[in-house]
């Protein structure tokens, strides 16, 4: 039989655990609720716009034809080059879904990146883990790889600025064999983009990295403005 301490210990761990699943559901209900509001929000802007749009056009046609000025065949031939321009704009303006491109099948990259992360993880604690980018079509259908739910589909981030699947206290990447293609291609030796080591012995962290990618994070993972 359990010693009345021995009962107490296992009341006392059901209720941490109790108390971290609630903070749990917690957090997921939040990241959802932002996503649904991202996509209501975004829903709701969309049909007003097309319908005050829709208005603006219909109205225009039925005068300009009325009065003899165009013809349905000039305007459809008009519509078409308008229509890509708006596209262009819309692509640029952040309100898109986001997807790498190019898109490569991940499980048959061939451009891996050389780098012996395990000796360095000591100095960089997995700091690449905390860029910003977007999944691939592949990432979103296979369901693995987690996606902010309020700038669809770039790299879920948790508050401490790391990817939701980096493990904190190891370094390693808990979905390695999904990661997306960023992270296999990702090298840290040899990048346009990010200047990770301050030496060529990677014993020192860039001192500027990591307000560049507090300002990149910040850049990309913002809302997109819909007004
Ligand atoms: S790629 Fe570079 S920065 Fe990223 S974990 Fe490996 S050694 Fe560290
Ligand atoms: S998926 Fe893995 S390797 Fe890629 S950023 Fe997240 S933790 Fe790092």
């Amino acid at each position: 039989m359990k010693s009345n301490l021995s009962i107490l210990k296992i009341l006392d761990n059901a209720s941490d655990d109790s108390e971290k699943n609630l903070e749990d559901s917690t957090q997921l209900y939040n990241r959802l609720a932002q996503g649904l509001i991202y996509s209501h929000t975004r829903i709701n802007d969309n049909t007003k716009r097309s319908l005050e749009a829709s208005s603006f056009a219909y109205a225009l046609i039925e005068i300009l034809a009325e009065k003899g000025i165009i013809t349905i065949e000039e305007l459809y031939d008009r519509k078409k080059g308008v229509a890509e321009r708006l596209i262009e704009r819309f692509t640029g303006s952040g309100l898109g879904l986001l997807f790498q491109n190019p898109e490569f099948d991940k499980y048959s990259f061939e451009q891996e990146a050389d780098v012996d992360c395990q000796s360095c993880l000591d100095t960089c604690k997995a700091v690449c883990c905390k860029f910003p980018f977007a999944l691939s079509r592949q990432d979103v259908d296979e369901g693995i790889i987690r996606w902010e739910f309020k700038k669809p589909y770039l790299i879920a981030h948790d508050s401490d600025g790391y990817c939701v699947h980096l493990d904190r206290e190891t370094y390693h990447c808990s979905v390695h064999d999904h990661r997306p293609v960023p992270c296999r291609g990702f090298d840290c030796k040899n990048n346009d983009r990010w200047n990770v080591w301050h030496d060529d012995n990677q014993s020192h962290i860039n001192p500027k990295l990591h307000d560049q990618i507090s300002q990149a994070n910040k850049a990309a993972y913002s809302p997109a403005i819909t007004e």
